[in-house]
């Protein structure tokens, strides 16, 4: 999970014609039923498309997974399930664009409704970072909460649920948090011997953000919290940010 760009607004005529079939659903005795056949032909439609154009969009370069970023995204995500909740199946805020392992792992829960449990975290609408934290490895790791004695309950539900700490990805986040360490080493080095101007280096680091390749731990060591840590921090100094 990341900072994502802000859900764009879609036109008066589009959100208008979601909720017309969000009426359709509510009037249908069988609302589950017609949730999941109303959605299911809306998104094999052309007048659809500006969705998941709108979601691509705000998922950013590579088109990577709004949850765990790790790979290209391919599918709508209801964040409170159409099974549960099918007055949300055609409601714009309640859509993510994630991977099938994602949405796979999650399939219809969303405690507390479908079962025990805090609330999911919505990453086009919280700041992750409140929850989680990317570990000295690169491990993505539920931050320590001194009020409970425990970890986040939100942020550990919702690793469980996406399976946020499945092998591969803590891999891939611990490969791309050894990467950028030793892109801004490089980049300190060529700044302190004049290789390089404060310019240069503000341009990579835009560069590396932009990059699709575990965004999440990028998004943490040069945007969020991470960016206090070296050599982040002396990176960051160094471009004047
Ligand atoms: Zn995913």
């Amino acid at each position: 999970m990341r900072t994502l760009l802000a859900r764009p607004e879609l036109s008066a005529a589009f959100l208008r014609r979601l909720a017309a079939k969000a009426a359709l659903i509510e009037r249908d005795p069988d609302k589950k039923g017609a949730a999941a056949r109303i959605y299911a032909s809306s998104r094999q439609a052309q007048w659809f498309k500006p969705v998941t154009d709108a979601l691509k969009q705000m998922a950013g370069p590579g088109e990577r997974c709004m949850i765990c970023s790790g790979s290209e995204s391919s599918q709508v995500e209801h964040f409170r399930p159409k099974a549960a909740f099918p007055l949300m199946a055609m409601v714009w805020a309640n859509f993510l664009w994630i991977c099938g392992i994602c949405n796979q792992s999650k399939g219809d829960r969303f405690p507390p409704d479908t079962e025990d449990g805090e609330l999911l975290i919505d990453p086009t609408n919280e700041n992750v970072w409140d929850f989680f934290f990317v570990d000295q490895f690169g491990n993505l790791t539920e931050r320590w909460r001194p009020d409970l004695n425990d970890i986040d309950p939100r942020a550990h539900i919702t690793i469980t649920i996406f399976s946020l700490d499945r092998d591969a990805l803590q891999e891939s986040r611990q490969l791309r948090l050894e990467d950028l360490k030793e892109k801004a080493r490089d980049a300190i080095n060529l700044l302190a011997s004049g290789r390089i101007s404060a310019a240069d280096l503000r341009e990579r680091i835009s560069r590396w953000r932009l990059q699709p390749f575990q965004p999440d731990v990028t998004d943490y060591f040069l945007h969020g919290p991470g960016r206090l840590e070296e050599p982040f921090a002396e990176l960051l100094d160094r471009a004047g940010r």
